[in-house]
């Protein structure tokens, strides 16, 4: 039998609930439990598939090809497991079923209501994957804050849980802000007691109070919450803002809230935790030798949770390298060919970001080109490589109106194509080429000495594919299909051979990149840009002790 723990939160949004669940995931993790986390999100879109980045960040995508919500990219990357569509669900979802199934009449002549038939089918996702029987412990994360009508049920599913099961099978986290008032430094504790008490009120008791603040929380304040808030003393968790968030579970650790948990779980005996792998990770992060400054060429950069896993990429592959990855946004729409030179100036590599739609365009052509004719480390992903596959069409093969169909319906030269598959379809949702496909590696080429083999296998996330009828004059002509789909052909990694660092990949390696496995092409193109950086200081020195005799 698993057990579970919910994480909910008060006061406010965007307080980390995702990287509290998934801190203490990992701690659970690293005793012994088999832990996995779910999201479940209050909005009425089946997915966030059809969310624009501005609205919900990144969408991230699992193995099995569901289009999630963020969080999910924490869990994986804190967790190092595989995630599914099953660890997240949203209202949309859960309604969509619950109509089905009315429509198919399996309601025999009920009235189909929130209670019980909405929180029977919350209740019923909420302990799926406890019933697998592979996992211990499963946490769950309430997505939105306490009091929004959108949560309700799924609040009232953890009611009726906390009620329905086992005491020592439930534990109830609230995660709350403690604000500062600088002008009074003072930490403020009413908030936190107003969010308990909604909570509460909908019959909900937490077990453990974790608190958001910017100023250590003292045993006054702690017994304070405590008192106010009906919970044990040792249960009020202080979660002081973290320099990275990779830092949280060992603030965790030192705070209990993993054995506070597991006493709540009556769990008495377990061992001590095994995160000697983390702890090398973030010794190699807060100590680096160097540092390296990569460009991101994107048109979300406003909002930094729309390249979510790319920028944690860069974390992970810088550690293993033991650089500070300082990465640089480049709005895409501002790029122009006379300004090329001094937007990409100080650059040791250039990141071309995913992305949908015509806006931006021409200033990812243009940077491409750049970092092609000034042998730039260069990495596309996604559209970035369908970019690069432009701008070689253009200015190398002479094909000046080159284009992908989906920004130019009648380009003469379609070298980036709609994939045969998706021309039927009708529908946005959920119907892109998504999730985990193999990709069979060029013997000799870059991407098998980054991968170290010749056969992998990523995560897609598109409509559009290269289009093979050019294939020839392109790889005649020094850009070559390094790696290919092996059952269907399509071309999933270009690359420029004679370059130093220049390719450029369909899928996206950058959701599969963990604190204890980060992705290959990451920690490789960091590599490049380290030696670009080297090298480049090196031709300065000479210079600087001319100057200085
Ligand atoms: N818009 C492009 C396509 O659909 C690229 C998608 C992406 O970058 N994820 O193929």
């Amino acid at each position: 039998m698993a057990k579970y723990i919910f994480v909910t939160g008060g006061v406010t949004s965007s307080l980390g609930k995702g990287i509290i669940a998934a801190s203490l995931a990992k701690l659970l993790q690293a005793r012994g439990f088999r832990v996995t986390i779910q999201k479940l999100d209050p909005y009425i879109n089946v997915d966030p598939g059809t969310l624009n980045p501005y609205e919900h960040g990144e969408c991230y995508v699992t193995e099995d090809g569901a289009e999630t919500d963020l969080d999910l990219g924490h869990y994986e990357r804190f967790l190092n497991i595989f995630t599914s569509q099953a660890n997240n669900v949203t209202t949309g979802r859960i309604y969509q079923t619950v109509i089905n199934r009315e429509r198919a009449g399996d309601f025999l002549g009920k009235t189909v209501q929130v209670v019980p038939h909405i929180t029977d089918e919350i209740k019923r996702r909420m302990v799926l994957l406890g019933e697998s029987g592979n996992f211990d412990i499963v946490i769950t994360e309430i997505g939105g804050t306490v009091g929004d009508i959108e949560s309700l049920p799924f609040i009232e599913a953890v009611r009726q849980l906390q009620w329905q099961l086992p005491d020592d099978d439930v534990a109830v986290i609230h995660l709350t802000l403690i604000p500062y008032l600088r002008a009074a430094k003072e930490l403020k504790t009413k908030p936190t007691q107003h969010s308990v008490k909604m909570l509460s009120e909908t019959g909900v008791h937490p077990d453990i109070i974790v608190c958001r603040t910017e100023e250590p929380l003292n045993e006054d304040i702690k017994r304070k919450i405590a008192l106010f808030c009906n919970v044990k003393t040792e249960a009020v968790i202080e979660a002081m803002d973290a320099a990275t968030i990779y830092e949280v579970p060992m603030m965790m650790l030192r705070e209990r809230l993993d054995v506070i948990c597991m006493k709540k779980l009556g769990i008495n005996v377990y061992p001590e935790p095994h995160l000697n792998a983390w702890k090398g990770f973030l010794d190699k992060l807060k100590f680096p030798k160097g540092r390296v400054t990569i460009g991101l060429i994107g048109k979300y950069i406003e909002l930094q949770d729309a390249y979510k896993s790319i920028l944690e990429s860069f974390i992970h592959a810088g550690a293993m390298n033991e650089v500070t990855v300082k990465v640089v946004n480049v709005h895409s729409e501002y790029i122009t060919d006379e300004n090329v030179g001094e937007k990409l100036a100080g650059l040791d590599g250039l990141l071309v970001a995913p992305g949908f739609g015509v806006r931006g365009i021409d200033g990812k052509i243009v940077a491409v080109q750049y970092a092609r004719e000034h042998d730039l480390p260069f990495f596309g992903i996604c559209l970035g490589m369908q970019m690069a596959v432009i701008e070689f069409a253009r200015n190398v093969l002479g094909l000046s109106e080159a284009h992908s169909t989906e920004m130019d319906a009648n380009t003469p030269d379609p070298v980036i194509d709609m994939m045969e598959e998706q021309k039927k379809i009708t529908v946005i949702g959920g119907t892109m080429r998504l999730g985990a496909y193999p990709c069979q590696i060029k013997e000799g080429s870059l991407a098998e000495e980054i991968y170290g083999a010749t056969s992998v296998s990523e995560r897609h996330r598109h409509r559009f594919e290269f289009n093979n009828e050019y294939l020839e004059d392109f790889e005649g002509n020094g850009m070559i299909a390094s790696g290919v789909n092996p059952d269907t052909g399509l071309v999933e990694i270009m690359e420029i051979p004679g370059h130093p660092f220049f390719i450029g990949v369909q899928y996206h390696p950058e959701l599969k990149s963990t604190v204890e496995s980060p992705a290959p092409l990451f920690v490789h193109f960091v590599a490049a840009a380290k030696k670009y950086n080297e090298e480049k200081n090196a031709t300065k020195q000479p210079l600087l002790q001319r100057e200085l005799i």
